[in-house]
């Protein structure tokens, strides 16, 4: 799989150097056949890697699910229900294809259950989220919580609850309603719920925008933020420079998440995808759970095609789940971030998980990094193992940190300092390489509060 991904990387960048000569030599962006087959290549290659790294992703939340339930000592009993989110999957007859319901993790299902998600079955046939249930007391917890804000229905950005009209497109905004879910159903995507006026079907798939393609995977953005932590007092140091000055502090302890999403992206089986998201659309009638689907340039709830959806509903999904990390403050907020890469890179090698196993967010408070599986893995933890003393975890991290920035660029590049899951998208800007280096090099180290 890793082979295969990297071959479609170097593909994409050939594809893509070969896009640009082109481009140059000819000094026009050119619509012959070649420079056509050229971009839909690089298109589909893109696609085929999005899926592929989709796809590890749930591989490897799968085995260290198992790895957890055998092995963690974090006390689990104490999750309460809406933990997690039970799924079920509607096949032929509006039979169930499973036999019990499945249950997802609640901040993975976020990301994998939300309304026109796609899952392929073990029969083979691909499933669509086209229903589900709300939690309402996690709900109201969570919406108090929450800043009201209006979304927009063609491409998605979200706004300010007072704003009328999208400043980018023009249309018209809906108010997003924010929504804890406890149970989805999942759909054969090509069932037929109902029979339209011209014959038609309308099925589970018209929930996307293409109306003429298969769905092969759908994805959903999770935007997470830090909303409590409380440090553990044995695992709270000061950073110190080489001589001795404190730069900041650096601790581990509990840490409250919050996720959300309210938007997802769909490409299809003829590899072609959405250019723009499509946001949660629920039905409007009381409190039917249905999505919206549309047909032709109708639009009709996917649970009762006869209510009116006239005052449908923007939904953002939301869930919170305590977990554990590290939080980083210094002075500045880029030396933070550089810093929680270098960090991150560490627990690759000190915990032996992959970067999706170690988020960051950077907050007003400072900089996390966190375990990503709730009640938290016991990962992070470990750069507080041993601090203050030489062989301690935290300055094994400083020299991996040293050994992996070595690079000859100026602000940070994919080689160095760029990593998946980057909450600045790599911005260069958000970085402080140089700063960083320096300190290392400098003696840079954890010392206990009271000895600084
Ligand atoms: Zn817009
Ligand atoms: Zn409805
Ligand atoms: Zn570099
Ligand atoms: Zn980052």
């Amino acid at each position: 799989m890793f082979a295969e991904l990297d071959q479609l990387e170097s593909e994409v960048s050939d594809a893509r150097r070969s896009n640009r000569r082109r481009r140059c030599g000819t000094g026009q962006d050119g619509e012959d056949g070649s420079g056509a087959d050229q971009r839909e290549r690089l298109e589909r290659l893109r696609n085929r890697r999005t899926q592929l790294d989709q796809y590890l992703q749930r591989l490897e939340e799968q085995s260290f699910g198992d790895f957890l339930s055998t092995h963690s000592d974090t006390d689990f009993s104490l999750r309460s229900v809406s933990d997690s989110v039970t799924y079920e999957l509607v096949g032929s007859g509006f039979e169930l294809a499973t036999s019990d319901p499945l249950d997802r993790d609640i901040q993975v299902a976020l990301s994998e259950s939300h309304p026109g998600a796609a899952y392929l079955h073990s029969d083979n046939e691909t499933y669509v989220v086209t229903e589900f249930v709300e939690d309402s007391y996690e709900t109201s917890q969570v919406r108090d919580a929450v800043a009201d804000q209006s979304i927009c229905p063609t491409c998605g950005s979200t706004h300010d609850v007072e704003a009328n009209d999208c400043e980018g497109c023009g249309t018209e905004l809906k108010r997003l309603r924010t929504v804890v879910p406890s149970r989805v159903r999942a759909f054969k995507h090509d069932l037929p719920v109902e029979t339209l006026a011209n014959g038609d079907s309308l099925t589970p798939d018209s929930i996307y925008r293409a109306d003429d393609q298969e769905i092969q995977s759908a994805y959903a953005p999770v935007d997470r933020e830090v909303v409590g932590f409380t440090p553990n007092d044995k695992r709270s140091f000061a950073i110190v420079d080489g001589d001795g000055n404190q730069l900041g502090t650096f601790a581990h302890g509990s840490v409250r998440i919050r996720a959300t999403a309210d938007q997802f992206y769909a490409s299809y089986k003829n590899g072609g995808s959405d250019p723009l998201p499509t946001i949660f659309e629920r039905c409007g009638v009381g409190s039917c759970d249905g999505f919206v689907g549309h047909s032709g340039d109708q639009s009709y709830c996917l649970r009762d095609p006869q209510h009116d959806v006239d005052d449908s509903v923007a939904v953002r999904l939301a869930a919170e789940f305590e977990t554990e990390g590290v939080r980083v403050q210094l002075d500045r907020e880029e030396l933070e971030h550089t810093l929680a890469h270098g960090l991150r890179v560490a627990l690759q090698y000190i915990g032996g998980v992959g970067m999706r196993k170690v988020p960051e967010t950077i907050e007003e408070d400072g900089t996390y990094v966190y375990d990503a599986d709730e009640g938290g893995s016991g990962v992070t933890v470990l750069l507080s193992d041993g601090a203050g003393k030489p062989d301690g975890n935290f300055q094994q991290a400083l020299e991996i940190m040293s050994k992996t920035f070595d690079c000859d660029c100026d602000g940070g590049c994919p080689f160095c300092l760029y990593q998946f899951g980057c909450t600045e998208r790599n911005d260069p800007n958000s970085f402080d390489k140089a700063e960083l280096s320096g300190l290392l090099t400098d003696g840079l180290q954890l010392v206990p509060h009271e000895e600084v």
